[in-house]
Order: structure tokens, then sequence, then C-alpha cells
């Protein structure tokens, strides 16, 4: 009699229903799937509100800032108003 009752091979673990790998966040170090990540830098950060509390500016704020071109002015030089006291000369 052959006893073929062997053991079940056990699953291997899984991450997920993704099965993703997980990253850990710099910042608040929680486990996070990186393409739910709201940060630009998403194998960093678990959120953009991470990579905005390290870094204390978030990339997509500078990807959609525009450039200011600054206005060319003239120095502002503030004349002084000539007092119109007439001169006290003896
Ligand atoms: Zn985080």
């Amino acid at each position: 009699m052959a006893d073929t009752s062997g053991p079940d091979s056990l699953p291997a673990p899984v991450f997920g229903p993704d099965s993703e790998e997980m990253l850990r966040c710099t910042r608040c170090e929680l486990r996070y799937v990186p393409s739910k990540s709201t940060s630009s830098l998403r194998l960093t950060y678990c959120s953009f509100l991470c990579e905005l509390g390290d870094l204390g500016f978030s990339i997509a704020g500078l990807e959609h800032m525009e450039p200011q071109p600054k206005a060319i002015e003239p120095p502002a030089v503030e004349l002084e108003p000539q007092p119109t006291e007439p001169a006290t000369v003896d």
C-alpha cells in the first residue's frame, strides 16, 4: 500500500491582490504600493504629503509652476521731496 497523502505544498505568500511589491515610505515608514502613491517620487514616498513634508515642496508643484517672467522695472528710486524752506542765511 502506497501512502500518497503527502503534505500539500504551502502556497507562496502573496503581497496583495496585485502581488505588487510594497515599498516602505522614507518619511512615515509605512508600507505602500508604489503605483498607488500620489507622490511624484512614488518609489520614495507613500503620498505627496510625505514628499511635501520631507522635501518642503512637491515635485508636482514645481512641474506645474510656470516660470514667472520678471518684468523689467526701473528701480524704484524715491526721490525725497525737496523741502522748500527758505534758506536761513544770515
Ligand atoms: Zn509616507
